[in-house]
């Protein structure tokens, strides 16, 4: 019998366990890849420690995925095996319900589906995908340095594309880390006045060398006065986990600006008089659908925009998690499968 390996968490909090199952056989509508390479994202963490309540054990985390496709599975029309895919955070969708009929296939009532969290994901050799949340991945994006864009950079171009602001308007970057270092090159190449924020300056010539036009070390500016100075922001991507980092920065929006929410906090205190005059906005984002992540990883490719990562085996998703974990990556970690 064919078999497949995959790197399985358990139980909630349990460690990475290397298994080996039998293929799966697509159902319905859905594709098997042959994943080449998945990125280990800090969502990753709600699999792992069950912070999600619902999710099935054991489980294969995993949503960055580019690989090819091996089968179909019955009712696929449009793909083809060996067509190269990735696939994020957006498991699928049913395409009938009401949100789907809206355009909001992110929202869809009947397939809440996550890959890697409600099911398995690419911490594997193999993997079945719904046909809703593919993506065709250019011929000469490389799949291991690629992977991360599948979240981080398809969360990170999305919030941006959808923030608001035009070409030559202000955007602040908060955080140059896995999601900002990405989100610096994205706003850089969408034309906007990029502005990178992080504590210290460790970090500035990095920034600047991926398109920031202005740095702010937020450990010494009152950073909302100094976007303020520079006229204000039109919309400020805050890709960090610290409410009091998008508290001290959400007064420098400027006239009819956003704050983009990416990164997630348990809560985030606002003082509304930072919003009415400026008609302001506070704004969560959703990372996107399978056309999504292909209009991003095509606007990677056609502007040499790349995410900088930390490569591991397969069988070392453990090391590979912790690592990401600590936040010590620079910036992403993807795990390669030896083919
Ligand atoms: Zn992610
Ligand atoms: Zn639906």
């Amino acid at each position: 019998m064919a078999m497949m390996r995959v790197m399985a968490i358990p139980s909630p909090r349990g460690r990475f366990r290397l298994a080996e199952r039998p293929l799966p056989e697509p159902g319905r509508e859905e594709v098997r890849i042959r994943v080449a390479a998945c990125g280990v994202c800090h969502s990753d963490s709600l699999t792992v420690e069950g912070l999600m309540p619902g999710i099935r054990y054991p489980r294969v985390p995993g949503h960055e995925v580019i690989g090819t496709i091996e089968a179909l599975g019955p009712d696929v029309d449009g793909w083809s095996v060996g067509t190269r895919v990735g696939v994020g955070w957006f498991g699928g969708s049913c395409g009938y319900c009401p949100q789907c009929r809206r355009d909001s296939a992110f929202a869809c009532e009947n397939a809440q589906e996550v890959t890697g969290v409600t099911r398995d994901g690419g911490y594997a050799t193999h993997m079945l995908a719904r046909v809703p949340a593919l993506a065709r991945v250019p011929e000469d994006l490389d799949s291991v340095t690629s992977a991360p864009l599948l979240c981080a950079g398809m969360t990170t171009f999305n919030a941006l594309r959808n923030a608001g602001a035009g070409p030559g308007d202000l955007v602040a970057i908060l955080g140059v880390g896995g999601l900002g270092h990405l989100g610096i090159q994205y706003a850089a190449r969408q034309g906007f006045h990029t502005v990178a924020v992080n504590r210290g300056r460790d970090k500035e010539e990095l920034a600047r060398s991926l398109g920031a036009y202005e740095y702010i070390d937020s450990a010494v500016a009152d950073l909302a006065a100094a976007l303020r100075a520079m006229g204000g922001a039109k919309a400020i991507l805050a890709t960090v986990t610290s409410a009091e980092a998008m508290e001290a920065i959400v007064g420098g929006l400027g006239p009819n600006g956003t704050l983009m929410v990416i990164g997630a906090v348990p809560k985030l205190t606002i003082n509304s008089l930072d919003l009415l005059a400026k008609r302001a906005a506070v704004k969560g984002w959703y990372s996107g659908t399978g056309r999504d992540s292909e209009d991003t990883l095509m606007f990677s490719r056609m502007n040499g925009i790349a995410s900088i990562n930390e490569i591991y085996p397969f069988e070392r998703a453990q090391d590979a998690y912790e690592h990401m974990m600590s936040g010590k990556a620079r910036f992403r970690v993807v795990l390669r499968m030896d083919d």
